[in-house]
């Protein structure tokens, strides 16, 4: 996956700098990049992305943009690009976040396509992970509790081997100083049916301000809790992308959260910091 991964961002980067060299702003490359990550089965995004407990795909993604605009969705299911689903949020309702049946239906009549995320290999590994529950022996009526400790488990199991699980995220900013994030996510595998983690989370998986936007990854519990893109956009008032995200992530890791970022700040430079393993690529005109 590895391989796959880095191939990825680094054709997503590409991706975004044709949309700006044909004139589109920040919010239209950072929302390229993410499409085109979303539509690789090697991340955890749109098609590809892990299946909850059901053995489904319920996606978050979020947009932001330096000017405050800002739209994101949770617990979506059956629509091709979540990312697209968060920009339409964002211009076409008076909210900033839209959540399952709702999100989908409102998806469906903005005419966004629908698609079956689920691929050959997220349903291969959901059934190993099937059986892992089950040699766990889970009683049939502690199905629901089994899952959300085999969660916590397997989170513990991920932070050990370093794979952040294969989230993808976006910043841009423009040469008009337009910034923008952007965030996607299938979650955490055999995650409970609802649960919605940081990267629907405007301050917590997306974030941008006129000093800089930024994008994580990681255990969303622990992202939330710390309301990390917010903490690291804040950071960028005085410091550069670089050491912002180099202190957040030292705070997070005090915290005790494995996790990953991604910013640009106002001037244009670029930070990622990481304590697990975070493929990036990044261009600069
Ligand atoms: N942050 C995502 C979530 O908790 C997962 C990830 O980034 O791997 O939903």
């Amino acid at each position: 996956m590895e391989g796959a991964r880095a191939a990825g961002v680094a054709a997503a980067v590409e991706v975004a700098r044709q949309v700006l060299a044909g004139g589109g702003d920040a919010l239209d490359a950072a929302e390229a990049a993410a499409v085109f990550l979303e539509e690789d089965p090697a991340f955890n995004a749109g098609t590809g992305a892990c299946l909850n407990a059901e053995g489904e795909v319920e996606a978050d993604a979020s947009v932001m943009a330096s000017d405050g605009r800002s739209g994101a969705v949770a617990a979506l299911r059956g629509v091709r690009n979540p990312i697209r689903a968060a920009r339409r949020v964002m211009e076409r309702t008076d909210h900033v976040l839209l959540a399952g049946e709702g999100a989908a239906r409102f998806a469906a009549e903005e005419g966004l396509p629908t698609a079956d995320l689920v691929t050959a290999e997220s349903r291969r590994r959901y059934r190993e992970m099937c059986t892992a529950l089950e040699s766990g022996g889970a009683g049939e009526g502690l199905r629901h509790l089994a899952r959300g400790r085999d969660l916590a488990r397997r989170a513990a199991a991920r932070a050990r081997t370093g794979d952040l699980g294969g989230t993808i995220g976006a910043v841009v900013r423009d040469d008009r100083g337009l910034l923008a994030a952007a965030t996607s996510t299938g979650g955490m595998w055999m995650k409970l049916p609802g649960r919605v983690g940081d990267s629907a989370v405007i301050g917590a998986g997306t974030y941008a301000a006129p000093w800089g936007a930024a994008s994580a990854t990681g255990h969303g519990e622990g992202i939330l809790r710390l309301g990390l893109t917010r903490r690291c956009v804040d950071l960028m008032r005085e410091l550069g992308a670089q050491e912002a995200c180099r202190r957040a992530m030292d705070e997070a890791t005090s915290g005790g959260v494995e996790c990953g970022i991604i910013a640009v700040d106002g001037r244009g430079g670029t930070g990622d910091a990481t304590n697990g393993w975070m493929p990036t690529a990044r261009w600069t005109g």
